[in-house]
């Protein structure tokens, strides 16, 4: 008989919440915040310690004390599709899609990030490193932002950090203004300069024909990336503003179950799927959506939570970029050390640190703590 392989008892897998205000209010074309909570999990092993999270509710701490963690307490560090597989198996009477996936996403991140850490590998090695760099996009522009503010952020990353790439928000008030989003991506251009890319998203504010017509009356700002549109769930109005605009269509950010994503392709909604590694089923569940997307010819690209995403990222061989999400950026770098430079456009996952690089600073996370 051959050896065993070896193995580490996950001993414990603990989570906290912390709600942080955001640096001035933000809204898109159909949710506003003032405030955003991460759910930070961590995951032992052999005395060495494993860091996820997911950006949700509070009541998700609870789902992972109360379910996720004993599910997989005690189960092999390093049999993580295991591990999500029996989270899933758990989840089932409560809801494996939605929220039940986020909390799943959290540990199923931190059990990746345990696992590189026991081998002493970068997160992105262990999991078969497919790229040195990745590019990113720059994300904000809210609907609440001044044009002032507006122009400042966008500058700053085209100009200041030589991202060459930008997305701003859209659909104002539920696609009721659409003469100030026109406005807006005009302006937009004029910050960025004639070179960089325009992205924008309406997060499902406007009907299929509206995003049509507001695609068409700006046309001058030259933008290559309209993501929803019209609602995700809405798959045949995404492939109708798919085939009468020159823009790319993407959607993905609120799929949880592989099924989503293979709907979303199927239908031939989205020129370029997107999946968020908080929400998908953690880093099991966004490498099998890249998949699923390069099997159906699509472009790829990761949702928000950048601190996270950079390992997989670097794992995911058709990745077209990472979202530089504003809020995102701001609230991991108050909280973690080992967050990353986008200076030129890319990131590169650090080769030198184990895991995700990550470092949870607990005690600057305690001020806004909520469970
Ligand atoms: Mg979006």
């Amino acid at each position: 008989m051959s050896a065993q392989a070896p193995t580490a008892p996950i001993a414990s897998v603990t989570a906290s919440a912390y709600t942080i205000p955001t640096d001035e209010p933000e809204g898109d074309g159909t949710f506003a915040w003032d405030s955003t909570t991460i759910v930070v999990v961590q995951a032992e092993a052999a005395g060495t310690t494993g860091l996820g999270y997911t950006y949700g509710p509070s009541a998700l701490v609870g789902l992972i004390s109360d379910l996720l963690g004993p599910t997989v307490r005690g189960r092999d560090a390093f049999a993580v599709p295991a591990c999500a597989e029996a989270m899933a198996r758990a989840l089932r009477n409560v809801g494996q899609a939605g929220a039940g996936a986020y909390a799943a996403s959290a540990v199923d991140c931190a059990l990746w990030d345990l696992a590189a850490r026991l081998a002493d590998l970068p997160l992105h090695q262990l999991l078969g490193a497919a790229r040195d760099e990745v590019p990113v996009y720059g994300s904000g522009g809210f609907t609440t932002y001044t044009y002032e503010r507006l122009t400042e952020q966008l500058t700053g990353w085209v100009l200041g950090e030589h991202i060459p790439r930008a997305k701003i928000k859209i659909g104002q008030d539920r696609g009721t203004d659409e003469e100030r989003d026109i406005e807006r991506m005009l302006i937009a251009r004029e910050a960025i300069g004639p070179d960089a890319e325009l992205f924008v998203d309406a997060n499902g504010a406007y009907t299929p024909k509206q995003a049509v017509r507001v695609a068409q009356a700006a046309r001058e700002a030259g933008f290559t990336w309209f993501e929803e549109p019209v609602s995700s769930e809405n798959l045949t109005g995404l492939r109708f503003v798919r085939e009468s605009i020159a823009a790319d269509v993407a959607a993905g950010e609120y799929g949880t179950r592989l099924v989503d994503f293979e709907r979303l392709c199927a239908s031939g909604a989205v020129d370029c799927l997107q999946a968020d590694v908080t929400r998908c089923g953690g880093i099991t569940g966004w490498l099998r959506a890249a998949a699923v997307a390069a099997a159906h010819g699509v472009g790829f690209s990761g949702h928000c939570a950048p601190a996270i995403s950079a390992a997989p990222a670097a794992a995911a061989p058709t990745l077209r970029h990472l979202e530089w999400f504003h809020d995102h950026v701001r609230l991991e770098g108050m909280l973690f050390d080992g967050t990353l430079d986008p200076e030129g456009g890319t990131i590169s996952p650090s080769t030198e640190r184990p895991g995700n690089g990550l470092t949870f600073r607990s005690a600057d996370a305690e001020p806004y703590r909520v469970a």
